[in-house]
């Protein structure tokens, strides 16, 4: 299951559960759409894996399933893909 985290580990920016915004790799590291496609150029600078929307989880679920508080933020930033 999905933890759904809160935040893009590049600028904090908030990714609520409903975002469209949101972008994983396959280990769920997670970006906003902005850091995903222009700073990283579609790739998780974490695991070098592809970087897809997230998908939303329905409303009802969230109810059972709650997303994630935890927020994640890489500590050095992230580079600009060359
Ligand atoms: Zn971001
Ligand atoms: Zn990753």
């Amino acid at each position: 299951m999905l933890e759904l985290r809160p935040n893009c580990e590049c600028c904090d920016r908030d990714l609520p559960p409903e975002s469209q915004e949101a972008m994983i790799c396959s280990f769920e590291c997670t970006f906003c759409r902005s850091c995903a496609t222009i700073t990283l150029g579609g790739k998780c600078p974490n695991c070098g894996g592809e970087l897809s929307r997230r998908p939303i989880r329905p409303a009802e679920k969230l109810a059972k399933f709650p997303a994630s508080t935890q927020r994640k933020l890489k500590a050095t930033g992230c580079a600009k893909a060359a």
